[in-house]
């Protein structure tokens, strides 16, 4: 593997051979493409990204102050029930056994989510049993359509318009600043609800946090690609000059970035949500007793507290120790994307699918170009979709290769 200071030596080298494949982003899809193709097929790549590290949106870093770990761009949790991605994933790091827990705070009572038989049980000051309770939602739930077609319709019919109302409406109102008849319905999907007391964030076989970190366990994928990946940093696709020269030549392009940016919005921009993260060093043991803690009203006007201390229970360094004296917060607050902004969240409404499906067609008839990853393929992809999406692309790429 080239480090970006050698990265920075061999661009203005004239003799540095051609790569086999552009790589644009080193997240985790261009990451999983750099290494199956070098460690695979034994090609070049040249992977590049505009920023300063590696990992794209899942980056961590050692908060220089504290020592703690904290996820740079939102909380990032693994999880999985993909077994070949679980396998993939374990070649480059061992996970932790973290089991992802959430609460939430509405009219200044504490509750757990996702919405199981504890919250039910809370939120109606009653002792329902699970048939109880379940025959309870399936009420509240009746004037929702038996196939919803929003996030409106979906919420209500999984958990009835009152937990509705207090716990999703004002908080999807907060995140996406869209209504929530014109979001679709796959975003709340993602949560489970449960009729027991279980309250694991995630359904998923596999969960974890990768033991030293984020950062470690992206080196070690391309520290098993060798000298064959090339990797530079603080290099944009658009206005690096030695990439301007490389583009003249048409080298086979994997695209990680905004697919509307790409073709220079010619269809018009695809809409985002962005965030800001506020991050605070605070002189207290421990802030909120929990990782994630959200807020279900429309005041605060922030949608969650991350600390990222409770990530790792099984870290006994000093700054995780009880006594040490500190911890790190950070507020997440939602905003809406312009350019220039990081895009987070595609909003994915009717309009933005058509727009896409233009772009879409547009880069079907670009030769030596594939779009990947969730800014190319302008979806909401967890990480192991998105390391399941670079394998299935490796198996299509194999053949131009002929392997
Ligand atoms: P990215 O990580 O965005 O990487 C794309 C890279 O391309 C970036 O580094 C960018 O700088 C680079 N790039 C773009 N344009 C250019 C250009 N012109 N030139 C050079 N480089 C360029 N998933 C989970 O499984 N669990 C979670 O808990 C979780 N939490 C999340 C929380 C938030 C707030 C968000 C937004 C996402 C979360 N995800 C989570 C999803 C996870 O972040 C994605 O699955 C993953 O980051 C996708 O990787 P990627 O390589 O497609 O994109
Ligand atoms: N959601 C909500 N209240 C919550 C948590 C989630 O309304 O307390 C809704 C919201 O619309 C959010 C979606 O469920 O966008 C998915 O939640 P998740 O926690 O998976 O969001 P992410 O971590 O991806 O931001």
């Amino acid at each position: 593997m080239s480090t970006a200071k050698t990265a920075q030596a061999t661009k203005t080298t004239p003799t540095a051979p051609a790569p086999d494949v552009l790589i644009v982003g080193a997240g985790l899809y261009g990451l999983t493409l750099a290494e199956r193709i070098a460690t695979q097929l034994r090609r070049r790549v040249l992977l590049i990204d505009r920023r300063s590290h590696i990992g794209g949106n899942c980056y961590s870093a050692f908060d220089p102050e504290t020592g703690i770990e904290c996820h740079q761009y939102g909380a990032h949790l693994f999880h999985t029930s993909d077994e070949t991605v679980w396998a993939y994933a374990n070649q480059f790091t061992t996970f932790t056994n973290y089991v992802h827990k959430v609460y939430t705070t509405h009219h200044g009572e504490v509750f757990p989510l996702p919405i199981n038989l504890g919250t039910i049980n809370q939120f109606f000051h009653a002792a329902y049993t699970p048939a109880e309770a379940r025959a309870l939602i399936t009420e509240q739930a009746q004037s929702a359509p038996a196939e919803p077609q929003n996030l409106a319709e979906q919420g209500i019919s999984l958990i009835g318009q009152p937990l509705f109302d207090a716990f999703i409406k004002n908080y999807t109102a907060k995140q996406w600043q869209t209504p929530a008849e014109e979001l679709s319905p796959d975003i709340i999907k993602r949560l489970p609800v449960r009729y027991t007391y279980d309250n694991r964030y995630f359904n998923n076989t596999h969960e974890g946090l990768p033991t030293d970190g984020y950062e470690a366990w992206f080196k070690n994928m391309l520290r098993a690609g060798g000298d064959l990946v090339e990797v530079r940093l603080d290099t944009d696709y658009f206005t690096d000059p030695a990439i301007q020269t490389l583009r003249a030549t048409q080298p086979l392009t994997i695209f990680t970035g905004p697919i509307d940016q790409y073709f220079d919005y010619r269809f018009g921009e695809l809409k985002w949500r962005s965030l800001t993260l506020e991050k605070e060093v605070l002189d207290v043991d421990d802030f909120q007793g929990c990782p994630v803690m959200n807020y279900a009203d429309l005041e605060p006007t922030y949608t969650r507290i991350h600390e990222f201390k409770h990530f790792h229970p099984e870290r006994h360094t000093d700054c995780y120790a009880p006594g040490s004296g500190k911890t790190v917060i950070v507020r997440e607050y939602s905003k809406t994307w312009h350019r220039g902004d990081e895009p987070y969240y595609p909003v994915n409404t009717a309009d933005d699918r058509a727009k896409l499906a233009q772009y879409q067609a547009l880069a079907a008839e670009t030769p030596n170009l594939i779009f990947g990853g969730r800014l190319g393929a302008y979806a909401y992809l967890d990480m192991d979709q998105t390391i399941a999406a670079a394998l299935a692309q490796f198996e299509t790429l194999k053949s131009r290769f002929n392997a």
